[in-house]
């Protein structure tokens, strides 16, 4: 293959025809399990609850989430790997901290994301009411507007260790435009 359709060419049959345009794609999922006594942070939304989520930054799952999709399109290593949990630095640190992190490393790489879309999967507390600041929140920690973030939330209907209210899910997925 050739001219246009060559050009588009991905892998290393091709190295010299990779488009510039070309948009990255990566995924994220995360998890943490709800506990009494702790704070609930969603988006960097500090939403009031019974529980909020266990882990060794503030745990926004959301967060996390995201930024495993963007690293994911970068092709770096996961958030643990380069947060590990047992580095004193990340104790309750704010998960913006990992997404300007993420950022920062796109742009190393010259790269524009172009967009995160992700999904809460959370069977309480509501998360409507709070979507618009969770977006804000997100948008500004990687430097892009609120139209590039995508936000939804869904229950679990009752099933499984989310619909028992043990924990909290989140998936992700971010566009990365890399030269
Ligand atoms: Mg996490």
């Amino acid at each position: 293959m050739r001219g246009a359709c060559g050009a588009k060419l991905l892998g290393l049959a091709a190295p010299q025809a990779y488009s510039a345009a070309m948009v990255h794609v990566g995924i994220g999922y995360d998890v943490h399990a709800l506990l009494a006594g702790r704070k609930l942070i969603l988006g960097g939304v500090d939403i009031p609850h019974a529980k909020g989520l266990d882990g060794h930054s503030d745990a926004d799952v959301l967060m996390h989430a995201i930024c495993d999709a963007i690293l994911g399109a970068l092709g770096e290593a996961d958030i643990g790997r380069l947060f590990p949990n047992t580095d004193p630095r990340w104790r309750n640190a704010p998960s913006r901290i990992f997404l300007n992190e993420a950022r920062r490393l796109a742009g190393v790489r010259q790269g524009k994301i172009v967009n995160v879309d992700a999904t809460l999967i959370a069977q309480e507390p509501k998360i409507f009411p709070h979507i618009r600041q969770m977006k804000t929140n997100i948008a500004a920690a990687l430097e892009m507007r609120v139209e590039q973030v995508g936000l939804k939330a869904t229950t679990n209907e009752h099933l499984g260790f989310i619909g028992r209210e043990e924990g909290i899910a989140a998936m992700a997925v971010a566009g990365v435009d890399l030269p």
